[in-house]
């Protein structure tokens, strides 16, 4: 095997985890979307980021994307992007009602 044919198939096994993990849990942390497990993202809760576990993940063994898992929640890219521009959501946030009493 090639080094580069190596890197190929470390990158798809950590991808394979990855979405192993996501389709788990199935749903965002706040709202409960739970219509395409893909699409979740991965958000630390508290300030300890030390790598984007969607990014690229580089030479990242398993143990440690898991480590980096621990510290966050899967949250669908509504919530994520309400949440990174600085709206206070809650558990069992609504993002449909919400959006109705805005229209
Ligand atoms: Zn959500």
């Amino acid at each position: 095997m090639t080094s580069t044919e190596f890197r190929q198939k470390q990158r798809h096994s950590r991808r394979a985890y990855i979405n192993a993990h996501k389709k788990s849990i199935g749903k965002c942390f706040y709202c409960s979307f739970n219509k395409c497990y893909e699409i979740l993202e991965y958000h630390h809760i508290q300030n300890n980021k030390s790598f984007n576990v969607g990014g690229k993940l580089g030479s990242k063994s398993i143990p440690t994307i898991q480590k980096e898992i621990d510290k966050c929640v899967l949250v669908c890219p509504n919530c994520h992007k309400m949440i990174n521009i600085g709206y206070k959501i809650k558990k069992n946030f609504n993002i449909w009602s919400w959006l109705r009493e805005r229209v």
